[in-house]
């Protein structure tokens, strides 16, 4: 997803919660995945390459760095461990098909007896036979193709050059890609803040307290 769409997700999901110098460092943190450096060789920053079991362990690895960082006092620390693990939670939905499984259960026509298409903020982020299906995958990069994609000049011969399972035709980040990027927006917005509440569950007063900032609001 563009730096625009993180930022936006970030701030409808956890903008009131935080305070805005937390706000800032953790946005700054998720945003800064998508660095050069850390475009490439790091599948688990952006949920890239099928590499699914190495970005749970990714996610998995910074979370507790934001529990072992409050309890030894360190906010800041804290902040950019869960805006790095954020970035990837919310690239899920725009480098994987998982929303284009969950729309494809619907009948867009209604003419069928299927269920019609509910609107994007009723996207269910984590349907468990979805997470688990044999049939998620995620967009595979190929270079030097899917790095001369984001020119936009050269997109339509990229797209004419490149296999269907590339980052360059799957991906949902941005409003160009269709009616499924309001899915993505809601699914990764909603997912958020399922991860914030999970992170935080076991926090005492204090590791609270340090995490929002409360005290410098
Ligand atoms: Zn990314």
């Amino acid at each position: 997803m563009l730096t625009q769409y993180h930022i936006e997700i970030m701030l409808a999901s956890l903008g009131g919660r935080f305070s805005p110098r937390a706000m800032s460092v953790i946005i700054q943190a998720n945003v800064g995945q998508d660095r050069l450096a850390g475009q490439v060789g790091h599948d688990e920053f952006h949920f890239d390459n099928n590499a699914f079991e190495k970005t749970y362990a990714y996610i998995e690895e910074q979370r507790a760095l934001v529990v072992s960082s409050l309890r030894s006092g360190d906010a800041k620390s804290a902040w950019q461990a869960f805006g790095r693990f954020l970035h990837s939670v919310q690239d899920f939905y725009a480098h994987s098909n998982y929303i284009t499984l969950w729309v494809d259960r619907f009948d867009p026509s209604t003419g069928s007896g299927q269920a019609a298409l509910p609107p994007p903020p009723e996207v269910d982020p984590l349907d468990p036979s979805l997470i688990r299906s044999p049939d998620l995958r995620s967009g595979k990069i190929y270079l030097p193709l899917d790095g001369l994609y984001f020119i936009k000049r050269l997109r339509p011969l990229i797209l004419r050059l490149i296999p269907r399972d590339s980052h360059a035709w799957m991906n949902l980040d941005t409003p160009e890609q269709g009616f499924k990027f309001d899915y993505a927006m809601h699914a990764a917005i909603k997912r958020t803040v399922i991860e914030f509440e999970k992170t935080t569950e076991g926090f005492s007063g204090e590791m609270c307290r340090l995490f929002l900032d409360t005290q410098s609001k």
